[in-house]
């Protein structure tokens, strides 16, 4: 089939290709130690299915305003005032079908062809296809272990050009857990400022921090007239991947864009979901701590055992839910350890098949050394998939 430039440009998000092929396996009955997830394994609070379920019974199942039912959007400005110090109002705010529908829409109206924008790597998967299908051209900028994976301004610095239109960075990040300190992302929005570049926030993780490091937004620190795009979801701070809420905050003609585009493509998010997200944004918080505190058990375990393995290395990740170990000494092009595979995606694969255990391949973040793993998956489960990696290791290392 003749398909379109455009669509040939973007490749299917490979975190998805992957959890397929472990779903694959499980639907055959083979017990998987999955550290595939990228959502949390908590379910969506009492409160929240409540509004969701009232919202049904009292038929508010009808189009609503495109860019969001102004409640919710009041809400969303006063959420973000309080939890990370803010200060929007409703109108520079836009409800999307998820924090990647926001991202895609900001992305398509400020990236042309000939537009270059800075993305730290390993990267979010979506970042670059969505820049490629915008038609722009990503850049990257290496993030680096010795640094937490806490991408550096001096280093933004040297990629800018005149073509430069946007610097993305999400903080903490997926894959690496890596969090910029505010000091270092003030410098970042400085360099912008300087520059005339946009800087898009992506706040996605924002509540998924470790001590010593907490929430934090850079338009606590932005003026109002810097080209700030923030980007927000309730997918992981309340569990809600599946309702697909999230929403932009910005400079005004931004948000007027984001709200024409999706006027001709998804118009408004599904009215229920958007009930669901008011209960959200007013209600309490207390699920968040709990769930913080349960992740925070888990990755002290998972860190400790991966590092238990010989030839690989882990750094503790600083937010999110996933360890990122470098595991460059068991490939081909690797000095230390027995070859196991040409490279990243080939070892998932033999994990896989011999070992029942469904990680994501650093390929896919443009880390071709490491593999991504989720713990928002039980200790149980956490402790069982340790063992299989502890088993198969050893083996090819006996082998
Ligand atoms: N940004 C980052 C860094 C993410 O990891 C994700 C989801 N995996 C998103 C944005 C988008 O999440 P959602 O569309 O569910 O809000």
């Amino acid at each position: 089939m003749q398909l379109t430039e455009r669509i040939n440009r973007i490749q299917i998000s490979p975190t998805s290709a992957v959890l397929a092929e472990a779903e694959k396996l499980k639907s055959r009955g083979v017990d998987v130690a999955d550290f595939g997830p990228g959502e949390p394994d908590f379910p969506t609070p009492e409160h929240i299915k409540k509004a969701a379920v009232k919202a049904i019974e009292e038929n508010k199942t009808k189009y609503t305003p495109t860019g969001g039912i102004m409640p919710l959007r009041e809400a969303i400005v006063a959420w973000h005032k309080r939890e990370l110090g803010s200060s929007y109002e409703p109108k520079q705010c836009v409800v999307n079908v998820g924090g990647k529908h926001s991202i895609f829409n900001a992305i398509c109206a400020l990236v042309q062809a000939g537009d270059e924008v800075i993305v730290p790597a390993p990267y979010w998967v979506s970042y670059p296809d969505i820049v490629k299908y915008a038609g722009g051209t990503p850049v990257f900028v290496e993030a680096t272990p010795e640094s937490g994976f806490a991408v550096k301004a001096a280093d933004i610095e040297k990629a800018i050009t005149s073509k430069t239109k946007m610097v993305i960075i999400d903080s903490p990040s997926n894959p690496t857990g890596g969090v910029v300190d505010p000091q270092e992302f003030a410098r970042i929005l400085a360099l912008c400022r300087k520059h005339k570049i946009w800087l898009m926030g992506d706040e996605c993780y924002s509540h998924f921090t470790y001590a010593p490091h907490q929430p934090f937004s850079i338009a606590s620190v932005a003026a109002p007239d810097d080209h700030v795009i923030i980007i927000g979801s309730m997918s992981k701070t309340f569990a809600m991947t599946g309702w697909r809420v999230g929403y932009t905050l910005g400079p005004q003609a931004l948000i007027e864009a984001s709200v024409k585009m999706q006027s001709q493509s998804t118009s408004n998010p599904a009215s229920i979901a958007q009930y669901a997200a008011l209960a959200a944004m007013t209600g309490p918080m207390d699920s968040v701590p709990l769930m913080l505190a349960e992740y925070a058990k888990r990755r002290t375990r998972i860190v400790e055992g991966l590092r238990a393995i010989a030839g690989i290395t882990c750094e503790w990740p600083g937010g999110a839910f996933y360890a990122f170990p470098n595991i460059s000494a068991h490939l081909a092009n690797g000095s230390t350890h027995q070859a196991l595979a040409k490279n990243s995606t080939e070892l998932t694969k033999l994990l896989l098949d011999r070992a029942q255990v469904a990680v994501v391949p650093g390929e896919a973040f443009g880390a071709p050394g490491y593999l991504r793993l989720s713990y928002a998956t039980s200790l149980e489960r956490i402790d069982e998939g340790l063992r299989r990696l502890g088993r198969f290791f050893a083996r090819a290392e006996a082998a």
